[in-house]
């Protein structure tokens, strides 16, 4: 699925049907959607990159405020890093979907992962608090890229941890949502049922009806 489709980039509020992929390192992905048919990038400024990852309460609060001042005082720099965490959104897409097709993920998505998990990982301290090592995001950390590299640290540390046979895309058309499959039965195929389910539903419903018309004529 290689991005010959045009992509567009539109504002968007983040709501809590956003966030359906078990994981937000895997939502992150899902900020693009419709990657089949007509993709929508969810992500139009640096500003919303933060919004996002507030949303998902992927950083302390103090954290993304003392970015996005740091955003207002230098655009261009982080308009840069919205580009670059881009790129390595498209680059997790194409490494989650060729695990879910049980096939090797192409050598520079690894590069790129390995890249912003051991940033990921720089930018955490331990310390030691009522008897245990905690671990927490460092002050100095600070930078435009601290999100790219978070979640790549969460995909490493957490994601794949995960059992890999769950993780899923979205059979609906128009979605191609990435998740991982949490259910007891392990046959979830939609994004949410709601969503994606219900339109194929009635999609096979009318299929069906208009079938039936047919034989009866
Ligand atoms: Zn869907």
């Amino acid at each position: 699925m290689k991005s010959i489709l045009l992509v567009k980039i539109e504002p968007h509020q983040f709501r809590s049907r956003d966030t359906i992929a078990g994981d937000a390192a895997l939502d992150f992905v899902n900020t693009v959607t419709g990657r089949d048919q007509s993709p929508r990038d969810w992500l139009d400024s640096y500003a919303r990159l933060l919004e996002w990852a507030a949303f998902v309460q992927l950083l302390p609060k103090s954290a993304l405020r003392a970015l996005a001042k740091k955003a207002q005082k230098e655009p261009a720099a982080a308009a840069a890093a919205l580009a670059r965490a881009k790129v390595w959104r498209e680059a997790l897409f194409e490494l989650v979907t060729r695990i879910i097709l049980r096939r090797a993920p192409p050598k520079s998505a690894l590069a790129l992962l390995r890249e912003h998990w051991i940033t990921g990982i720089k930018a955490h301290e331990l310390r030691f608090r009522d008897g245990r090592v905690l671990v927490g995001l460092r002050r100095d950390a600070l930078n435009f890229d601290l999100i790219a590299s978070v979640i790549a640290y969460r995909m490493v540390q957490q994601v794949f941890l995960l059992p890999m046979d769950r993780l899923r895309i979205c059979h609906g058309t128009n979605c191609s949502w990435v998740f991982i499959d949490s259910s007891k039965a392990g046959r979830r195929r939609w994004c949410d049922m709601a969503v994606c389910g219900n339109t194929a539903k009635s999609r096979r419903f009318l299929a069906r009806s208009r079938k039936r018309r047919s034989v009866r004529r």
